[in-house]
């Protein structure tokens, strides 16, 4: 059988094994198209299943999460752990506290995960877990039982050796925080690696919160600079206005671009004059307010409900930092008619499958999520080395470490992408580059 229609015969079986799951489908869809040209090359990898195995997940764990509420109130969330791959590490991945999740989100981000992981080159397989809490409007105390209900069943699936969660939408240092100290006190043990995204205080890392942040901006900059673009004067639009958003934004402002715009999912702000932050993280990340009210601030900007409208702003370049499936086909047309020169995916799948191809077909230069959000789960790994070390290093050295990884990531997806057919297709070269070092550690280690 040929590789094109294998390729296509394995993703219907996926769809059917797997029904409802439209995220999940997308993300394996995506990956298993990229692959045609290494498995013509290696047709082993069919032979042994190893496409077939990495699209099932070694074990799925799906839990009740019982909390009582402010009034006294019974409240009962479900809670998942997909460990997909531990082909090359421990799993790894964040969890992320959503009501929109289910187990085809966290799935799609499960496996996302074993690639960019891979990319980064440091020994973690891919997981991802979450629950369809919501803790927006929460008060602290409820977010501190939710979170500690959550880890009375989460501990017994984890460890430093086995897998490492960390934040991700709705879970920030306060989560992870309320979490490390149900486990600590569970398992009696003090075990700083199994969460990753702590506290200075008592494990972290410096530079883990800004790392996802910086290292998309870090690798869209590499991306550009090779066709001589640079972010100085360049007009820049952020979807979302979280930890990746926020760090984004800092990085960009550092290098000279005039960020014009950011959002949450209530609606975008409009500040042509460029975004204040201190603003933007007062009203975020200490009042945990809406974006609405960054106006108040500076009556100038503008503030328009719904979240696609932030992609009419003309940029030179966009960086989606909010949520999957955030710019569609019709965003990206805007986009292209604006001008934009380059997009960089902060969030996890932001751009629909049609959405990306036209960007590329459109000359767009494309920085995919695998490759350019890899900065935070790489800095998690920084952390980890810390733990085991029992030492910490300076913000400086973990951010030169975060640089150097961001620019390897560049250089083996584009690598690949020139060695596979299309050099421009970052996308087609960061599936291959993560894939391939996954692949070969399957094949050493026997058909389990
Ligand atoms: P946060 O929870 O800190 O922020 C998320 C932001 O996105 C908020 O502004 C939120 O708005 C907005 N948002 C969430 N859901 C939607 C939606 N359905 N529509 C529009 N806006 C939405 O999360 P992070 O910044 O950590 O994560 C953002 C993205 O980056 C996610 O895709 C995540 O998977 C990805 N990512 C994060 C990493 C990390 O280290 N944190 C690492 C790699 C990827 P509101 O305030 O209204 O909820």
């Amino acid at each position: 059988m040929n590789a094109k229609q294998y390729v296509h015969e394995l993703f219907e079986r996926v769809v059917k094994r797997n029904p409802n799951e439209p995220e999940f489908h997308q993300a394996v869809q995506e990956v298993l198209e990229s692959l045609v040209p290494v498995l013509e090359k290696k047709p082993e990898y069919i032979e042994l299943g190893i496409v077939e195995r990495i699209v099932e997940p070694e074990r799925q764990i799906i839990f009740r999460v019982p909390w009582v509420d402010d009034n006294g109130k019974v409240q009962v969330n479900r809670g998942f752990r997909v460990q997909f791959n531990s082909a090359i590490g421990p799993y790894k991945g964040g969890i992320r506290f959503h009501p929109s999740v289910y187990v085809g989100i966290i799935k799609f981000l499960g496996f996302e995960q074993i690639f960019k992981n891979s990319l980064t080159g440091l020994p973690i397989g891919g997981g991802k877990g979450g629950s369809d809490f919501d803790p927006k409007g929460k008060s602290d105390a409820e977010v501190m039982r939710f979170c500690q209900s959550f880890m009375t069943e989460l501990y017994r699936h984890i460890s430093q050796d086995t897998d490492v969660p960390a934040g991700d939408i709705g879970v920030g240092g306060r989560e992870i925080g309320y979490m490390y100290g149900q486990y600590k006190r569970i398992k009696n043990v003090y075990e700083a690696g199994v969460l990753t995204g702590k506290g200075l205080t008592y494990g972290g890392s410096l530079g883990r919160t800004e790392a996802t942040g910086f290292g998309l901006v870090y690798f869209v900059d590499e991306m550009i600079k090779a066709k001589g673009i640079s972010f100085a004067g360049k007009t820049v639009v952020i979807s979302g206005s979280g930890n990746v958003a926020i760090y984004a934004t800092k990085k960009v402002q550092e290098l000279g671009g005039n960020v014009v715009a950011v959002s949450d999912s209530n609606g975008y702000v409009y500040d042509k004059n460029g975004i204040n932050l201190a603003t933007v993280q007062r009203i975020k990340e200490v009042e945990r307010k809406r974006i609405s009210e960054y106006v108040k601030a500076h009556p100038t900007a503008e503030y328009h409900e719904g979240c696609n409208g932030i992609w009419t702003i003309p940029c030179d370049i966009a960086l989606p930092c909010a949520t999957q499936n955030e710019i569609e086909i019709e965003s990206a047309k805007i986009l292209v008619k604006n001008g934009c020169k380059a997009v960089g995916e902060g969030a996890n799948m932001p751009t629909t499958l049609e959405a990306t191809k036209y960007f590329i077909e459109n000359g767009v230069l494309f920085a995919p999520a695998k490759a350019a959000n890899a900065g935070g789960v790489a800095t998690s790994a920084l952390e980890m080395s810390q733990n085991s070390m029992r030492l910490s290093w300076t913000f400086e050295e973990v951010d030169a470490k975060l640089k150097n990884i961001m620019v390897n990531i560049y250089k083996n997806a584009s690598k690949a992408a020139e060695e596979f057919g299309n050099a421009d297709n970052l996308v087609v070269g960061a599936n291959i580059a993560g894939f391939i070092k996954v692949a070969e550690a399957m094949k050493a280690q026997g058909l389990v």
